[in-house]
């Protein structure tokens, strides 16, 4: 996706991959390589906080970094995912009330993004004890012990499941109470059809994966990449384009 902007906008930089096995390094990997920014992804995104000397804007209500940019030798970071949600799920029309599935990094940073436009937010997770930061911030929460059925106009994917595997976000009679009451689904994962979204299409619900989430993130930190020195509307054609190749 950044390669194909900065190769079709001659922009001197390249994105590549490194697998992160311990977060407390970050920081000093992000040196010893010589970066000058960064995407941070799952499971890494709260240790990339940590390791940032200055958090800009909504990442600090939500301790969650998924970019990183390196300026006056200082790491700043920030969090693309949320704003890059919001236009993913733009044609849906209004939403007023919204299910998540799980509670990690990103529906830290989805939650506190709808409820700043007052969206109501539910949440449930598959353990009780990362539910606290959602109760604090006024999100009603469950886990599958305790789930109790409701109608919603959007429910969300955050969990991992599916991911590398073929397994449901919640146990199937919990996923199916869930899809038999909502009118639109979205998964944070792209390149697959999860089982999760399987479920939902058999249902006829209309669905959406994670891919277009994935590009406004995307285009957000390409702008925060190159200090704005490409054109946000050039950036989109060519990262869209990059999901063609
Ligand atoms: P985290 O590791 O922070 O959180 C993972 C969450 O998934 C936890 O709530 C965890 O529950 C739950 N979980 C993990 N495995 C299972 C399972 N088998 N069954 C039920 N729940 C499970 O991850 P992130 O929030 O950073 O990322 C979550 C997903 O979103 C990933 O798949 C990632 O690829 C995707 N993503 C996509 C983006 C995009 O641009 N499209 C952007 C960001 C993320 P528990 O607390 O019980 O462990």
């Amino acid at each position: 996706m950044h390669n194909c902007v900065f190769k079709n906008l001659s922009y001197p930089a390249s994105y590549t991959r490194v697998l992160l096995k311990d977060g407390s390094k970050l920081r000093e990997t992000f040196f010893e390589l010589g970066l000058s920014g960064a995407n941070i992804t799952v499971p890494h995104k709260e240790a990339a906080f940590k390791a940032c000397d200055e958090i800009i804007g909504f990442a600090n209500k939500v301790g969650v970094v998924n970019t990183i940019v390196k300026k006056d030798g200082k790491l700043l970071g920030y969090n693309t995912d949320a704003d890059g949600f919001m236009f993913a799920i733009q044609e849906f029309g209004e939403i007023k009330s919204i299910l998540i599935l799980g509670a990690g990094g990103t529906a830290k940073a989805l939650s506190a993004r709808f409820l700043q436009d007052n969206i109501q937010v539910d949440v449930i997770n598959r353990s009780e004890g990362r539910l606290a930061y959602f109760k604090d911030i006024g999100c009603r929460c469950f886990t599958w012990n305790d789930y109790e059925s409701k109608k919603y106009d959007l429910v969300v994917n955050t969990t991992s499941a599916g991911l590398k595997d073929e397994e449901l976000p919640a146990p199937k009679e919990i996923i199916d109470a869930i899809l038999n009451n909502t009118s639109f689904v979205a998964d944070a994962i792209y390149g697959k059809l999860t089982p999760f979204l399987k479920i939902a299409r058999d249902k006829n619900i209309i669905y959406k994966d994670g891919a277009d989430m994935l590009l406004g993130q995307g285009v957000l930190a390409n702008e925060l990449f190159v200090d704005y020195a490409l054109k946000k509307e050039d950036i989109n054609t060519f990262m869209k384009k990059s999901f063609q190749l």
